[in-house]
């Protein structure tokens, strides 16, 4: 990829870990619309680095989902799975410049710290049984989310987190932020579950020298217990024969402009994209699913 993209670049970045659902489709088609309403390029990636986490053939049913909702992505799709490289190198650089270190601290052991891993580490490095962790040395960050408003973090109540797990697996915070990076990416937008990541992301963008990223946290659908719908939660499968409805669902979630009733798919999405109000976006963090 060219480093001379400039404007806007948005992405969608799902986890394999199960087909999408009415909350992932409402990320996908949100960030979609405001990468399209700014003229900017839609990328597709797929962070398929936690094995034990993938369900088989959910890459291709996600695929399939995007597709049939007309939500069609620039350039290749990037497979996180065949970038390992990319995240070794960034490791090396932060440990190289004392911004990462070696962790053995088991998770009972963090428990008593209220699971944020303190200044030091509790047990002596153990090799070949070690996380790598971030070493974030500034006291606190503040970003200004596009929906969420301004947000404060204090180190010392997030911690320095886990880049590389002691079971050999990249965490999604690192790959998260390298691929961000490489693919130049302008702008996120994603499910407000995420947003104290992104404390932690904007650490590692600061020690790694990459260039700093616009956010856009969604609101995420709940269901009747009050989680956020995902495989765990058992959420069902969104059916793709009911792609235009399931687009004006989302859109309605979204508190967007209702679209005319006799739109295709393709016009439908055009329409959206011309009509598309981040200021109509609920600021709660919780909606509630409807019916
Ligand atoms: N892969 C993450 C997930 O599915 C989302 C990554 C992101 O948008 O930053 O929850």
């Amino acid at each position: 990829m060219s480093a001379s993209h400039t404007g806007y670049i948005g992405r969608f970045a799902p986890s394999p870990s199960g087909p999408l659902h009415l909350g992932s489709l409402l990320t996908a088609v949100a960030s979609y619309l405001d990468a399209r309403a700014n003229h900017g390029q839609w990328l597709l990636r797929l962070e398929d680095i936690d094995p034990p986490r993938a369900q088989e053939n959910a890459e291709n049913l996600i695929i399939n989902s995007i597709t049939a909702h007309g939500l069609h992505w620039d350039g290749d799709i990037v497979w996180q799975s065949q970038r390992s490289n990319h995240y070794d190198n960034a490791l090396n650089q932060l440990l190289h410049n004392h911004d990462a270190y070696y962790c053995s601290c088991s998770r009972s052991q963090l428990a008593q710290y209220g699971g944020i891993h303190p200044n030091q580490c509790v047990t002596p490095f153990v090799t070949g049984d070690a996380a790598i962790r971030l070493k974030i040395k500034q006291p606190d960050t503040n970003f200004l989310d596009r929906v969420q408003g301004a947000q404060h973090y204090i180190t010392n109540q997030i911690g320095d987190p886990v880049l590389k797990r002691r079971d050999g697996l990249y965490a999604y915070q690192l790959a998260v932020v390298v691929d961000d990076a490489e693919q130049h990416i302008s702008d996120i937008v994603r499910g407000v579950d995420l947003i104290d990541a992104t404390a932690w992301q904007i650490h590692l963008q600061r020690a790694l020298h990459l260039p700093s990223i616009r956010y856009l946290h969604l609101p995420v659908i709940v269901g009747d217990d009050g989680h956020k719908l995902s495989k765990q939660s058992f959420a069902p499968a969104i059916d793709n024969q009911c792609a235009k409805e399931n687009l004006r669902i989302v859109l309605a979630y979204l508190q967007q402009p209702t679209p005319p009733e006799e739109l295709g798919i393709a016009e439908l999405l055009q329409w959206a994209t011309a009509h598309w109000r981040v200021d109509h976006i609920p600021t709660q963090t919780a909606l509630p699913l409807f019916g």
